[in-house]
């Protein structure tokens, strides 16, 4: 019994070695090809419209990064991570930043642009420079740009990262709380900064209708968001049910694949243009 341990426990040992090489070598080659995606062309951004209730039609549109390498398409939440590590996530965020401005410009001017920040992006002081130069190359108004950071930038560099964050929202420019929810002390981060919008994560949805507590909390998070004065989004709206259900709760805006799922530029312009057209006309004939 004492060897069947042994060389179980043995066995368990290699196998977790194998199991960490083979992750450290998936890092590295995704480290290698990262540092040339950006000279490649390999990075592309796609586009998921949030609808507004309120305004039943689409207010925003996030822009969400894929990377096209080795003949298939990494997830960000692969390679983010990485690019975080290495510092990568500076150039590259601030070509997002470019590409999503100068995309928006040539939206119908109701709809806003969202994009996702990282913290590493926030320990770089060119943050702010970023952004306005985004924006003026790309003709936009600083009103309709979101910025969407998570709690974890608060949890260090309060400081500076308080300050940067004020001087964006001076601009106009708008920030969201991102994945609201997952974090450690939600409730004092909420009172830190006033956030214009609070994005409730999407593994609250996920049981919304099996689990009285995931309702609870997407109840409060809605009534907070009332009560500051912060908009609020729903993630991850996937059936009917889910949507009657945090309409039903008075949230802003959902976001997911029953609306709709990220989309390629034309597609999502197309959308954006047609809804307008078909309001237009609406319009006119009322
Ligand atoms: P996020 O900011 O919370 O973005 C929403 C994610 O939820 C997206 O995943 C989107 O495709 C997915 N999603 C939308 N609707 C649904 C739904 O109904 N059901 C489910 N299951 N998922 C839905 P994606 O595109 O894989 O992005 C993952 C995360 O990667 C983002 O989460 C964001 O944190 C990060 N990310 C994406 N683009 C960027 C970027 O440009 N910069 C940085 N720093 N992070 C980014
Ligand atoms: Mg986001
Ligand atoms: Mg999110």
């Amino acid at each position: 019994a004492l060897y069947k341990a042994k060389s179980e426990g043995r066995s368990t040992y290699h196998f977790f070695e194998a199991g960490m090489d083979a992750e450290l070598q998936q890092r590295r080659s995704i480290e290698a090809g990262l540092r040339l995606a950006m000279q490649r062309n390999e990075l592309r951004l796609m586009y998921q419209p949030l609808l507004g209730l309120a305004e039943n039609r689409v207010t925003c549109v996030e822009a969400l990064l894929r990377w096209d390498h080795d003949e298939r398409t990494v997830s960000p939440a692969e390679f983010v991570p990485v690019a975080e590590d290495t510092g990568l996530i500076v150039p590259i965020g601030e070509w997002v930043l470019q590409e999503a401005c100068r995309m928006a410009a040539s939206w119908p001017n109701d709809v806003r642009i969202a994009v996702n920040l990282s913290p590493v992006q926030f320990r770089h002081k060119e943050l702010v420079d970023q952004v306005k130069n985004a924006l003026k190359a790309a003709g936009l108004a600083p009103t309709r740009l979101e910025l969407e950071i998570t709690e974890s930038l608060l949890l260090t560099d309060s400081e500076s990262t308080i300050a940067a964050l004020h001087e964006l929202r001076a601009m106009g420019v708008r920030i969201s709380m991102d994945d609201f929810g997952t974090g450690f002390s939600s409730l004092s981060y909420l009172s830190s900064f006033p956030f214009d919008k609070i994005k409730i994560d999407r593994s609250f949805m996920r049981d919304v209708t099996t689990r009285a507590d995931s309702q609870a909390i997407i109840k409060a998070v809605i009534g907070l968001g009332q009560s500051l004065g912060m908009l609020t989004t729903a993630e991850g709206v996937e059936t009917e049910e889910q949507l009657a259900l945090v309409r039903e709760h008075g949230v802003s805006e959902v976001q997911g694949f029953l609306f709709s799922p990220p989309l390629q530029p034309t597609a999502l312009a197309n959308l954006l243009h047609s809804n307008a057209a078909k309001r237009q006309a609406k319009q006119k004939a009322s």
